[in-house]
């Protein structure tokens, strides 16, 4: 990177942590529950923010931001995000860890302890989901890079050590929200796909009783697609999809635009 650009980053860096700008009140959901956030740092996050505060909206006003269809727990991961650049997440991820770590082969051949620990997951992943959503509704490139990045750890991680190749993935409702909640071209969706593609088996498509499991129409597009295109490898071995999550192909940031994912590695 030339020297010019990191100088022009540090430069909008700096602008965002500018701590002198009056905080915006933000209502969220139907209790209508309030965050106050500085200017400054939610509008040089979120394309939506900005061009809110920028037009001669009642809102830029008032200063005060309603979203009254939102969620307030990812409301709440969003900015605490913003603050502090680090994804937290209601279920503890450390303590499924420790449950997985706990059980060997043998307690995974009974059932229950495996339904117990995928719930688990599962509550995750739908979060996940739900904070990618809200990404696409604010325009937050950076978030939901972060979150993407966050769903692969997690697929990164949620494996059980006694059977090698084996990962907790993200289940129906997860796609579901990704295709109610996003874009045609976002990457989450290509993401989801190149997993069904390497990993999946027929009965993941068997028509199930409960609607919970039912796929959308766009994706079993997609999926045939992805399968006609033939497989990425991603799970080989587990240096394949985690040597694949390195690179920014499931971010949205585009080519032009800095990753602050590697810029932090860097
Ligand atoms: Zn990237």
């Amino acid at each position: 990177m030339s020297p010019k650009k990191a100088q022009h980053r540090q430069k909008s860096e700096e602008q965002q942590l500018d701590f002198r700008t009056r905080p915006l009140e933000i209502l969220v959901g139907a209790s209508r529950t309030a965050f106050y956030i500085h200017e400054s740092l939610i509008c040089g996050s979120s394309e939506f923010f900005k061009n809110a505060m920028n037009r001669d909206w009642k809102e830029s006003q008032e200063r005060s931001v309603p979203l009254p269809d939102d969620d307030v727990e990812i409301f709440d991961l969003y900015s605490k995000w913003l603050y502090t650049g680090t994804i937290t997440y209601v279920a503890d991820e450390a303590s499924i860890k420790e449950a997985i770590a706990e059980q060997d082969l043998k307690d995974f051949k009974s059932p229950s302890k495996l339904d117990e620990i995928e719930d688990k997951v599962s509550a995750i992943y739908v979060q996940l989901a739900k904070a990618i959503v809200m990404g696409e509704k604010l325009q937050d490139v950076k978030f939901k890079d972060a979150i993407t990045d966050t769903i692969t750890d997690c697929i990164s991680n949620f494996t059980l050590p006694s059977m090698p190749g084996f990962h907790f993935n993200p289940g129906y409702e997860f796609v579901n929200i990704i295709y109610a909640g996003t874009m045609e071209s976002a990457p989450i969706r290509r993401l989801l796909v190149e997993i069904w593609v390497n990993q999946a088996s027929k009965t993941w498509l068997l028509p199930s009783s409960t609607a919970s499991e039912k796929l959308p129409n766009d994706f079993y597009y997609d999926l045939s697609a992805g399968l006609l295109e033939g497989r990425v490898v991603l799970f080989k071995d587990e240096t394949a999809f985690r040597k694949r999550k390195q690179t920014c192909c499931w971010h949205s940031h585009g080519a032009e635009a800095p990753c602050s994912k590697r810029q932090k590695e860097t």
